[in-house]
């Protein structure tokens, strides 16, 4: 039944229509919910007609006028006891209209009200019916395009809610005793029923919301059973590599890092291959935990590939793990500084297995790059992959690697279900210990020179700031010259202390200009919002964030992020251009009282709603089209239990292929159930 062109009435014409809509097959009708309704039940008098309102009335026609002359209408004049109005046709042929207005018999008209040379009309009329009763008396109203009218499309969906085909029923009965027992048929005829509209909290709406989720999941779990199917040789380790650089750290991990660097230890040493997310926020001791586990992986006698979105986050990395590895590990790097001989030289030793970790961007990834025996890849601040992309990375490296992808976004819980749930997730929400909050202040713009005498006295301590100008209304196609303004405006009040970064600077002077920064060469870098949150500048305890309300709070945490590194205490001043409404006083205050990058998110969640979340609507991560992932939280979870208990009960998943289909995830099936 999927198919819209096997439908009464649906036309190649009307398929064309219907697909500039975005509907494409049956589904995207079902799912498509009426926005308002139209109640024609009232029947009204000609003399009582409001001009441009919709009304139903009971009219004699008297007289046809068919002028045959293109382009003028065919008109039928009409009357009740109390005045005249004319029915007006367009494009409809004079047997068409003697059928349905036949002269000197009483019909039901319904329609919307014009005045044209002191009459009343009625154009093209929704309805005419010689049964008062077949005028449906409430009508969903539901956003059209030219070319479609509201009676045709209701008359499409009446078709498709009127043939649902019975299918058994999918879902648990102890689930489904928590709708009410709703089938879905009689849940989505509820859902285009008018007087549902924006019923959310009704069985009948929680019911297709859970299906919707649960197909979702459904797929997820598949895609981690076929991970966790291949067998891969177990890695036999002893832990030895790292407890030695521990006392070289010169601090203790925390708990969270314990516990997570146990479940990616238990990962490698088992016989299903990892697939594991690694969230934690900016700083909270990542990248440190990857590595130990790299030691374990290179202990067992494997290659490891440790990935960053940037060289200078991947030479960052690189540094660390030379001072901290034992000698006799190999380190290397792949970088676009390197030289050709160099290169080569690479090459080879990854084919040999004389290199035992190397680090780079996804340069890693070429084809000309061949690996020995790789065990381990590692993604740091992964960028935003779809399951699919997923999918095609754990099947890269071969059966016997693992992948650990780390992601310094924190996100709400049921995004996290929603985005990640083909992988297993580890967590670090506890910041190392000797990390202090991020003091964090609001100002408004004209209290600048606060700021600025805040800034100067940070700097005669030894300090270095960052200072954000965003992309500003003024000027948004040239996003850089807020900040060079303020660039040049700030370098007179600190000559030669200042330097500046935006998107039309190319890579390598950006990653020199880091690095200077890095160096201390100068204090304060201007820039737009391009700089990784992921660098580590432990010297750097002062950012200024102007224009602070056009960004979401989940991002002003991250940018915070990009302070508070090193021991120093560490602030944050958010700038704003003028006072600040009491709704953005609430986020701002979210944002001072919380250093949880996980509780942040939620709570910008909650009060901008899912979409907006650091952007994930334009991500291209999937939307749902009725479950909220703020409103159904509880669902979320319900399905994620119901999941679990599938995957341990039910071998086979015939029974949900209908489902999977009716949210439209058929393309998916065929690749994976
Ligand atoms: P992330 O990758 O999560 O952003 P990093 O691993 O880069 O975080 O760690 C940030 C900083 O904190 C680094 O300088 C690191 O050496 C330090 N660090 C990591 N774990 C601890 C810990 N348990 N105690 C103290 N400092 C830590
Ligand atoms: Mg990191």
């Amino acid at each position: 039944m999927d198919d819209l062109s096997s439908l009464k009435g649906v036309g190649y014409k009307t398929v064309k229509i219907l697909k500039k809509k975005k509907i494409n097959n049956v589904f995207d009708l079902l799912w498509r919910l009426p926005k308002s309704f139209i109640d024609r039940s009232v029947l009204s008098k000609v003399n009582e007609l409001q001009i441009g309102k919709i009304h139903t009335i009971k009219i004699i026609p008297i007289k046809y006028n068919f002028p045959r002359i293109r382009n003028l209408p065919n008109k039928v004049f009409c009357e009740d006891e109390t005045g005249k109005i004319d029915c007006i046709f367009f494009n409809s042929y004079e047997g068409y209209i003697r059928k349905i207005l036949p002269l000197n018999q009483e019909v039901t008209v319904s329609g919307k009200i014009g005045y044209f040379k002191k009459k009343y009309q009625i154009t093209n009329p929704t309805y005419v019916s010689n049964n008062p009763s077949l005028v449906r008396t409430v009508h969903n109203k539901y956003s059209l395009t030219e070319g479609i009218t509201e009676k045709m499309y209701n008359k499409i969906l009446d078709q498709v809610l009127n043939n649902l085909p019975t299918i058994a029923e999918w879902l648990d009965q102890k689930i489904l005793k928590k709708f009410d027992n709703i089938s879905w048929s009689e849940a989505i005829k509820k859902l285009h029923k008018p007087e549902n509209i924006g019923n959310y909290n009704s069985n009948f709406y929680k019911r297709l919301s859970f299906d919707e989720i649960l197909s979702s999941f459904l797929i997820f779990s598949e895609v981690r059973k076929k991970i966790k199917k291949i067998k891969k040789n177990k890695k036999t380790f002893t832990s030895k590599l790292y407890e030695n650089i521990m006392d070289r750290l010169g601090f203790n991990l925390t708990n969270d890092q314990i516990n997570v660097l146990k479940e990616i230890n238990n990962d490698l040493s088992s016989q299903s291959k990892m697939f594991r997310l690694l969230q934690g926020d900016v700083g909270s001791g990542k990248t440190i935990v990857s590595l130990l586990s790299s030691l374990n992986v290179i202990e067992s006698g494997y290659q490891v590939a440790f990935m960053a979105p940037t060289e200078i986050l991947a030479s960052q990395h690189y540094n660390l793990a030379k001072k901290i590895f034992p000698k006799s590990i190999n380190i290397d790097i792949l970088s676009n500084k390197i030289d050709v001989p160099k290169k080569k030289i690479i090459i080879e030793n990854l084919k040999n297995n004389k290199i035992h970790i190397i680090f780079g961007t996804h340069a890693i990834f070429q084809k000309k790059i061949i690996f020995k025996n790789l065990g381990f890849i590692i993604i740091d601040e992964q960028h935003k992959f779809g399951v699919r992309q997923r999918k095609l990375l754990s099947d890269k490296g071969g059966k016997n690697c693992d992948i650990l992808l780390m992601s310094a976004t924190p996100i709400p819980r049921t995004l996290t279900m929603s985005i990640y749930g083909d992988m297993d997730v580890s967590i670090i929400r506890e910041k190392p210990n000797h990390r202090k909050d991020i003091a964090t202040y609001s100002k408004v713009e004209n209290k600048i020179n606060d700021v600025l005498s805040f800034v100067k006295k940070n700097i005669n301590l030894g300090g270095q700031i960052f200072w954000v100008c965003p992309l500003i209304e003024e000027s948004k196609k040239i996003d850089h010259v807020s900040a060079i303004k303020k660039f040049q405006h700030l370098n007179k009040i600190f000559p030669n202390q200042v330097a500046i970064i935006h998107s039309k600077i190319d890579d390598n002077e950006k990653e020199k200009i880091l690095e200077d920064f890095l160096n201390k060469k100068f204090k304060i870098l201007v820039s737009t919002t391009i700089i990784e949150v992921g660098i580590d500048f432990p010297n750097a305890n002062v950012i200024v964030i102007e224009n602070a309300n056009k960004f979401g709070l989940s991002q002003l945490h991250q940018l915070r992020g990009r302070v508070g590194r090193g021991s120093k205490q560490s602030f944050c001043i958010l700038l704003f251009k003028s006072n600040l409404s009491e709704n953005a006083k609430k986020r701002i205050n979210i944002l001072k009282k919380n250093n949880d990058g996980f509780k942040i998110s939620e709570d910008d969640m909650r009060l901008r709603g899912f979409g907006d979340i650091l952007g994930f609507k334009q991500s291209g991560i999937k939307n749902y089209r009725l479950a909220d992932p703020v409103l159904n939280e509880d669902l979320f979870i319900m399905a994620k239990e119901e999941i679990k208990r599938i995957e341990k009960e039910e071998k086979n998943l015939n029974k949900y292929k209908p489902l999977l289909k009716l949210y439209d995830q058929a393309d998916v099936i065929n690749d994976i159930i």
